[in-house]
């Protein structure tokens, strides 16, 4: 799919819960969230009607995310469905990796390819600090499960403050580089101030070059992280808000509050 500005239209990322195991002073308050309740959180269903439709249309890369994917239950299952549809050339999830090392096979046995492991630091300390209460042996392990289950490219998703040479980042770094992960650097955002920068070692916050849309987990289809356009995928055939979300994409993101970092995810 062709945008208004060129652009290639051909990644959906797939918000599947707001819920998180985890509350990362970067994304959700310490108390939690109001959470979104059950009947209105898009079935495994609607999810795999939508994304057969949306790669009908031209999206060929599926990633997974949330909130923390595998906290939603059956989630594997979900993966196995969306391995099933012919035209997905790459399908990944986002994960804080708590899970994973329960999950990683059986993940890879569904059809997974690869995915992303939230990790902005390695001391255990300031890693509980930031998740507010995370166990980073649990991240570690993770890792080393999807290495094994055979899940490729693992990569890191670090969140850093200002630089790429800040101590944490350059450990992450090194630790990447000794395991055989890639790791991507990604400036702390804020949504409603608008601000964000584009990740290094990675494609995200590149406005030109945006290639996505995303579906949040209470079925809002959205053009772009930094704008509050957004169409109920519940209240128009799935085709009519394809269309229309790639045809209102902005050309560069401004800020929104419609939606946080948990409901999008990231
Ligand atoms: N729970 C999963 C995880 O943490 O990987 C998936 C969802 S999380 C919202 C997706 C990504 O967004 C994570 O890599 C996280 O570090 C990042 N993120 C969350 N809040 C952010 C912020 N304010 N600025 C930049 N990145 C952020
Ligand atoms: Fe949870 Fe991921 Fe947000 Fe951390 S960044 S609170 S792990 S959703």
């Amino acid at each position: 799919m062709l945008d208004n500005y060129k652009r290639h239209i051909n990644y959906l990322r797939i918000s599947i819960t707001d819920r998180c195991n985890l509350r990362c002073v970067y994304c959700m308050p310490e108390e939690g969230i109001k959470q979104i309740s059950h009947n209105d959180i898009l079935s495994f269903e609607e999810i795999f009607e939508f994304t057969k439709e949306a790669v009908k249309a031209g999206i060929s890369k599926v990633r997974i995310t949330g909130g923390e994917p595998l906290v939603r239950k059956g989630a594997v299952n979900l993966v196995k469905m969306l391995a099933g549809i012919e035209g997905i050339e790459d399908l990944s999830m986002t994960t804080n990796g708590i899970f994973l090392a329960r999950y990683a096979k059986e993940l890879k046995e569904a059809g997974l390819h690869r995915v992303n492991i939230s990790l902005d630091t390695l001391s255990p300390e300031k890693y509980s600090a930031i998740t507010r209460g995370g166990n980073i042996q649990d991240v570690l392990a993770g890792i080393k499960a999807a290495q094994d289950a055979g899940l490729n490219p693992v990569k890191i998703n670090c969140v850093i403050a200002k630089s790429i040479d800040e101590p944490d980042a350059v450990e992450v770094k090194k630790y990447s580089d000794e395991n055989g992960l890639i790791a991507r650097f990604i400036y702390e955002m804020d949504i409603e101030k608008g601000e964000f920068g584009v990740v290094h070692g990675g494609s995200g916050g590149d406005c030109a070059n945006c290639n996505r849309l995303r579906l949040t987990s209470d079925g809002y289809l959205k053009p772009c992280l930094f704008s509050d356009i957004a169409f109920n995928i519940r209240q128009m055939p799935y085709e009519e808000a394809i269309a229309k979300a790639v045809d209102d994409k902005p050309a560069c993101g401004l800020s929104a509050n419609a939606h946080k970092f948990y409901n999008i995810g990231g």
